[in-house]
């Protein structure tokens, strides 16, 4: 049994409030540990111990503050079987998937140490009369608040950026998946030479210490990722404060496959798209649309790529298991909903057969057909492993659908007509649009929604932007 207490100023620290919440294996459906369930009082401990880690740490020189995030992606890639064996643990995601994670997560650490200081400022010409210059500064101590699909992922890329403009950090992740950001937090003070306080970690439930972290008067700014509901939530407060916010929010996005297509490949990579990480993917590609000359001889072969794909607990699996019991709960109420709505399933739609699945919490990868794009399980985010196949008839059909989403996180585009993927991929309101295979991008790519898919970006030289605040300096010579 674990017992997950706050980390804080470089040491554990149990909550004010002596509250926790059990914590579950979701391969197993039994409890697995503790987390701390902390309150307020955590909450002004925290940004008290940033706020004091801030001047100095906001005084290095941008390459020194970089030294020591790529240290830290160093000790990443050395930790990688500790930090990947909590994170599958909490996560339930397959273990072979691990180290690929732990080399991402360092790589983000890496880059924004390397690109520390690239965004400080530029020298405005406005004439002979004047010395003119344009800063940019930290906003201070930021708040980041996380979700649980993709927990050290989510937090690597907000985090390291936040820091390398030089913002001191207080971090909460999901109470449901907790362990790696803590244990990633004490690797960097303890073997990467971060101060104490510049990355604090603090845990709990949202609805106690989120709101607390975005109203507390010396959190500058919040970088939310997660669901609709509480980035609406968080941006009723930020309007209150006119305090800055960047929301990565959820998606239903549109994988797109046209007639001439590579079909061998376009089978497999949206058998993928919709499968990885078990559909908990806020850029998971959610709806195919299939262009109606090859829908059914696509189906046959998208239900075939769906077949080889193996569920389970295994550290070899393709997909494991829903990572919470409400989430599981919330997809297979969408199976009576497509069922109602008149959606058939060719394959999935069900819960397994296998009894050792049955004990955790495993979905059946779903693809229904005969769906329209008005249906319920064609708009809402259902954050798990179900596709809704529609059919479209020509180019300016498939980008009539893909865009009437109330999202607009993602898209895939599957053709050998160049012409036709430029055309499309200009007019798809999404923020990433992946061609010929589905998902990707890297860490110098931004990422971020349209729509009530969010705002502001992460990832790429651009998020240290967002990380940051203009100041013009204007001298009369
Ligand atoms: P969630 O909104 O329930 O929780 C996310 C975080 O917010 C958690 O730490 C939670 O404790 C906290 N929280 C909950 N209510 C809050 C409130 N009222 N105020 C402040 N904080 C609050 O989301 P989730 O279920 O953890 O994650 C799934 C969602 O995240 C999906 O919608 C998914 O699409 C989205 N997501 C988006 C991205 C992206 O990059 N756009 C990436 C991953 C996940």
């Amino acid at each position: 049994m674990t017992r997950h207490l706050n980390y804080l100023h470089g040491e554990p620290v149990p909550p004010s409030t002596d509250a926790w919440i059990a914590q579950m294996d979701p391969r197993t459906s039994q409890r697995i540990g503790d987390v701390a369930a902390s309150g307020p009082a955590d909450v002004a401990r925290a940004v008290a111990s940033s706020q004091q880690a801030l001047p100095a740490w906001r005084a290095l020189r941008p390459s020194e503050r970089g030294r020591v995030l790529v240290a830290l992606g160093r000790v990443i890639r050395q930790q990688a079987a500790l930090l990947g064996e909590i994170e599958s643990r909490e996560t339930g995601k397959p273990g072979r998937e691990m180290p690929a994670l732990a080399d991402l997560v360092a790589q983000f650490f890496e880059y924004y140490g390397g690109v520390a200081g690239a965004m400080d400022g530029e020298l405005v010409n406005v004439g002979p009369a004047y010395h003119s210059y344009a800063l940019r500064e930290p906003f201070g101590v930021v708040g980041v608040i996380l979700p649980w699909n993709a927990p050290l992922h989510q937090a690597a890329r907000a985090i390291a950026p936040a820091l390398a403009a030089g913002n001191t950090v207080v971090a909460k992740p999901s109470e449901f998946t907790s362990g790696s950001l803590l244990a990633l937090a004490r690797l960097a003070v303890e073997q990467a030479g971060l101060p104490p306080g510049v990355l604090n970690v603090l845990v709990g439930t949202g609805p106690e210490i989120g709101p607390a972290l975005a109203e507390h008067p010396d959190v500058r700014k919040i970088s939310f990722t997660g669901s609709v509901r509480a980035g609406q939530a968080l941006g009723h407060i930020a309007a209150e404060r006119i305090l800055p916010l960047t929301l990565e929010l959820g998606g239903k996005s549109a994988n797109i496959v046209f007639a001439d297509a590579d079909l061998a490949a376009a089978a497999p990579g949206a058998a993928r798209g919709f499968t990885w990480n078990s559909g908990q993917w806020c850029a998971a590609g959610t709806r195919l649309l299939v262009q109606r000359s090859i829908h059914d001889a696509f189906v046959e072969q998208l239900v075939e790529a769906v077949a080889q794909i193996r569920v389970g607990p295994e550290h070899e699996a393709a997909a494991g298991p829903i990572t919470t019991r409400a989430q599981y709960d919330k997809i297979l109420s969408y199976f009576d909903i497509a069922e109602a709505e008149g959606a058939r399933a060719a394959i999935g739609g069900r819960l397994p057969s296998d009894p050792r699945l049955q004990q955790g919490w495993f979905i059946e990868p779903t693809v229904y057909v005969g769906c329209t794009n008005q249906m319920r399980i064609a708009r809402e985010e259902i954050f798990g492993p179900v596709l809704c196949v529609i059919p479209f008839e020509d180019e300016a059909d498939a980008v009539r659908i893909a865009n009437d989403s109330p999202f607009g996180l993602a898209a895939g585009l599957w053709s050998r007509d160049i012409g036709r993927v430029h055309r499309v991929a200009a007019q798809l309101e999404a923020g990433r649009i992946v061609v010929n295979e589905y998902g990707g991008g890297f860490v110098q790519n931004p990422c971020g929604g349209y729509k009530l898919s969010g705002y502001g970006r992460e990832q790429g030289l651009g998020a240290l932007e967002h990380y940051m605040q203009q100041k013009s300096v204007i001298i009369r010579l």
